[in-house]
């Protein structure tokens, strides 16, 4: 229902935000935007700046010109490591974060690093590892894991940390129906908690079925911003960014019935 829909206002204000690499042509240019509660996809092609956009909200990577407020507050002014506790972030490729000989010390990590006790270290790790179906796996090493697996725990990592924000940098990649099942009810339940979560993805099946909000991200620039019924009914945008129509989509339209996907889809957020 509404009433247990969060609303918590906006997060990251973006204003006028401007990067590029070193002295490299420039890869983010003049975004402006807000991001609230809503679970937000941004989708585009590969070298669209999307994941610079995501650093930039962890903090990673510093603007060149413009401006990123968290939570009221100027990012400028803030350190990695004064937003470990506030802003998750999975990157694309587990390897990246992964680091630890167990799979429990390796989720612990995080919520160790951010002051938690031991104790509730080890049991936000359980609920974590749980929550991804990786419980069994609590004493392995993580490195005889499977890609799809050590990505889940990578996000069962960022999870234990109990995070207001959670960023996803590709999830989806290597998981097969039950692994998206499981990444997509997380997502779900953030969203129920009031927290955001903003995801890189490629997958538009996967988008129109978890994500609100998509933003369409081309050269450096926002191209569309909106629901997902309003970004995904603008044909002239999915053809600039080269984005594939979600299949239900499709399959509507090919039996005649376009309408029929949208009020599906808006039937859910009532
Ligand atoms: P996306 O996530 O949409 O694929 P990226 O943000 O990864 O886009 O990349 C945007 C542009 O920035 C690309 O042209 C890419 O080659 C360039 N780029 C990304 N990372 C670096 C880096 N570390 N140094 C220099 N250029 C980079």
């Amino acid at each position: 229902t509404k009433g247990q829909e969060a609303c918590g206002g906006e997060v990251f204000q973006i204003g006028h935000l401007n990067f590029r690499y070193q002295e490299g042509t420039p890869v983010l240019r003049d975004v402006t935007l807000s991001l609230d509660s809503r679970s937000t996809a941004i989708v585009g092609q590969n070298g669209a700046g999307k994941t610079t956009l995501v650093k930039l909200l962890k903090g990673l990577l510093k603007p060149v010109g413009g401006s990123i407020w968290y939570g009221g507050e100027d990012m400028a002014g803030k350190t990695v490591a004064m937003l470990a506790g506030e802003v998750g972030y999975v990157f694309q490729n587990p390897d990246d974060q992964i680091f630890k000989y167990h799979v429990l010390d390796e989720v612990m990590f995080g919520p160790l690093n951010i002051g938690m006790k031991k104790e509730e270290a080890e049991r936000h790790a359980r609920e974590a590892l749980k929550e991804v179906g990786l419980e069994n796996l609590a004493a392995e090493n993580p490195y005889d894991l499977e890609l799809s697996e050590r990505k889940l725990v990578a996000i069962a990592s960022v999870l234990a940390m109990d995070t207001r924000v959670l960023i996803l940098d590709e999830p989806t990649i290597a998981q097969d129906w039950k692994g998206r099942q499981i990444i997509g009810g997380i997502i779900q339940r953030l969203e129920k908690q009031g927290r955001t979560v903003v995801a890189i993805l490629h997958d538009m099946d996967f988008v129109s079925e978890y994500f609100r909000r998509v933003i369409v991200m081309a050269r450096g620039q926002v191209l569309a911003d909106g629901t997902r019924e309003a970004v995904f009914s603008r044909k002239e945008v999915l053809e600039k960014a080269r984005i594939e129509e979600p299949s239900l989509m499709k399959l509507c339209k090919m039996l005649g019935y376009e309408k029929a996907y949208f009020q599906l889809k808006e039937g859910e957020e009532v």
